[in-house]
């Protein structure tokens, strides 16, 4: 007989997961509360990535498991998904440019023969064109991943074509640990809800082992600066120096982020003023034309739901995920838009047993 599944919240954990399962002939029903893929899987700087930046804190197995899972996406989704290039630009060749030249290249290697296409050091004819200032004489180029915009709309798609039944506007508010969502009984019942997971077992009165930092991530969209046929955006580090900042073109414009901001609740969120300044300040020390407030077209902000480890430096806190499993009840904690097809494969291997 069909094990009958339900999972409740429909962000790209969610979705990725009923897909998977579905493939494996689970009989599944997806719950989301608004619309699917519209909360903080929507609010991302769209990249199908490792996370070079995480090589920095040596969390090693987490990009190489990224790096393996931004080539799944490739494979499955070829026609909604894109390689950019990414200029880290440096005044000259000095201890951190060498290190960065080093991450680059691990980066590739831990990659293996699923990497696109090889890092580079960049000379000053190669970055004469890219706008910088002039005291920006030297460059690193690595390679990543990109959604398009299609890519969402993609993955409903091949998800509702596998039988998956997808139940839009339908928040839950009731569940167990015997199988109970709402008045329905299931064979398993997995929560991705993202941000609001925790809340959801609270209200329920289920206790966890774990806890969630809430990280407020903002991004800003300009009017193209950046030419949006172009494949090459910049990672840049900020006016402290203390993390990175991505600018990249889109189809809608020149998109920039992101921030760090722990709040204490995942609703109610949006950039401020304060958000917007740090953004525009940091990026304006490279560019020879300013971002300036009045080109700003949009922005939007999301949560990032981390798993609690006691550490302020969330910038590089861990984007592993973990799934704790009480009776018939998977919750998840954690994880990344990319690495969901690796949350999936173990839901599918918790379910299996
Ligand atoms: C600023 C920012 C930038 C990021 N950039 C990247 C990036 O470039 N690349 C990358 O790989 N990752 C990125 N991430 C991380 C990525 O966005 C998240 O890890 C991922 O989107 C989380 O997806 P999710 O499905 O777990 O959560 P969500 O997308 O939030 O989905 C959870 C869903 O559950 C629903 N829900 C909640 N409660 C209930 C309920 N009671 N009943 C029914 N439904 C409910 C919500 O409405 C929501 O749709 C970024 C995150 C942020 C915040």
């Amino acid at each position: 007989m069909l094990k009958k599944v339900a999972i409740v919240g429909g962000g790209i954990t969610g979705l990725t997961t009923a897909l998977f399962l579905s493939k494996k002939n689970f009989e599944v029903t997806l719950f989301e509360k608004n619309k699917l893929l519209m909360e903080t899987s929507s609010k991302t700087t769209q990249l199908i990535h490792g996370g070079l930046r995480y090589l920095e804190s040596f969390q090693l197995k987490e990009v190489q498991n990224g790096l393996n899972d931004r080539a799944w996406w490739f494979r499955n989704f070829p026609n909604e998904t894109k390689e950019i290039s990414f200029l880290i630009p440096f005044q000259k060749k000095n201890i951190d440019f060498y290190k960065h030249f080093l991450g680059v290249k691990f980066y590739d290697f831990l990659a293996g023969n699923q990497n696109l296409s090889s890092s580079k050091i960049a000379d000053y004819k190669t970055i004469e064109g890219f706008g910088l200032l002039p005291n920006f004489q030297k460059g690193i180029i690595f390679s990543d991943g990109h959604m398009k915009e299609t890519l969402s709309q993609k993955l409903i798609e091949q998800t509702k074509a596998n039988q998956v039944s997808l139940i839009e506007e339908h928040e839950i508010n009731v569940l167990d640990s015997n199988g109970k969502v709402g008045n329905e009984i299931y064979d398993a019942v997995i929560i991705s809800a993202g941000p609001w997971t925790k809340e959801l077992l609270d209200r329920n009165n289920i206790f966890t082992k774990f806890d969630i930092d809430y990280i407020k991530g903002s991004h800003l969209v300009f009017e193209h600066y950046l030419n949006p046929e172009s494949s090459a955006g910049f990672m840049l580090p900020d006016i402290n120096k203390e993390r990175y900042i991505f600018v990249l073109p889109t189809s809608k414009g020149t998109l920039v982020g992101t921030t760090e901001v722990p709040i204490n609740h995942p609703n109610y969120h949006s950039i401020n003023k304060f958000e917007e300044d740090y953004l525009i300040e940091s990026i304006n020390n490279y560019f020879v034309k300013k971002f300036k407030r009045d080109a700003i077209i949009d922005s939007y902000s999301g949560v990032r739901p981390l798993i609690k480890k006691g550490s302020n430096d969330f910038h590089n806190a861990s984007r592993d995920f973990v799934i704790e499993k009480q009776g018939k009840l998977f919750s998840i904690f954690g994880g990344k838009w990319t690495t969901s097809p690796s949350i999936a494969r173990k839901i599918v291997k918790m379910l299996s047993t």
